[in-house]
């Protein structure tokens, strides 16, 4: 579904990307670790056109991305920051997209947006500002914004790294749900408990380059280099 092929991103002199090389299929759910600095974020950014690359090619359902209209609507992003219009009510934020990008009625696209707040635990805040939403509310909102654009794809940058150790739990389990429901995952975390039950497959990427992949299991418990094992012993 979303194929990159030897990836190289510069920021002047900077390479931070040195030729990455990834697959994701359809309802595969990869989570992506590594040190701070090591080119995850710019990665993520790269498939969302949030960063022009330097050198490579990505597609999406076959079709280059820096072409594909297709690429933009149905990859979806949520962030560490989350990013909500502090000045519109959560059901505003969730309702804008659809109605400005995909021309969505207000009333059709105010019964999805109350579906999807339903569906993150959060049908009482509709008429709520951000302000008076906790930051693991802000995320599940956040997350149902993106999901009303209904992707085919789904990238997640850090999304609890934000938030208070307490208010980490809820974010991951709606994650959770959407990985059951099947939906293609791409997420990078540090929270190696969530990789290990939730991925299908884990990426290490160092430096620039993915030193290592495969099933978590094989990844945690019989790390390849000594660069994962560095790392996997500073996170855990
Ligand atoms: P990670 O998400 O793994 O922590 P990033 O992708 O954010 O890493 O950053 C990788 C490297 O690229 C870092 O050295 C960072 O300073 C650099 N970088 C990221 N964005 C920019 C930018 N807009 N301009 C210059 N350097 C950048
Ligand atoms: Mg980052």
């Amino acid at each position: 579904m979303v194929e990159i092929k030897n990836l190289y991103k510069s920021f002047g002199e900077i390479e931070v990307l040195k030729g990455v090389s990834l697959s994701v299929s359809k309802g595969e759910v990869v989570v992506i670790i590594g040190s701070s600095g090591s080119g995850k974020s710019t990665l993520l950014r790269c498939i969302n056109r949030l960063e022009e690359f330097t050198g490579g090619s990505i597609h999406y359902n076959q079709q280059d991305i820096l072409t594909s209209q297709n690429a933009l609507r149905e990859i979806g992003m949520v962030f560490q920051q989350f990013n909500l219009f502090s000045h519109k009510t959560v059901l505003d934020n969730i309702m804008l997209a659809p109605i400005q990008v995909l021309k969505k009625a207000k009333e059709e696209a105010s019964v999805e947006a109350k579906a999807l707040l339903g569906k993150v635990g959060l049908e009482e805040k509709a008429s709520v500002f951000p302000s008076k939403l906790s930051g693991g509310q802000k995320q599940r909102v956040a997350i149902a914004r993106a999901l009303a654009m209904k992707p085919q794809v789904m990238l997640f940058d850090e999304p609890t790294s934000a938030l208070d150790p307490e208010l980490v739990g809820e974010v991951l389990r709606v994650m959770k749900q959407l990985a059951e429901e099947g939906m293609t995952m791409l997420i990078v975390t540090h929270e190696m408990g969530f990789a290990r039950e939730v991925a299908d497959r884990v990426v290490f990427v160092d430096k620039g380059v993915i030193v290592e992949e495969g099933p978590p299991e094989e990844l945690f418990n019989n790390p390849q280099t000594e660069r994962l094992r560095l790392f996997l012993r500073r996170v855990s």
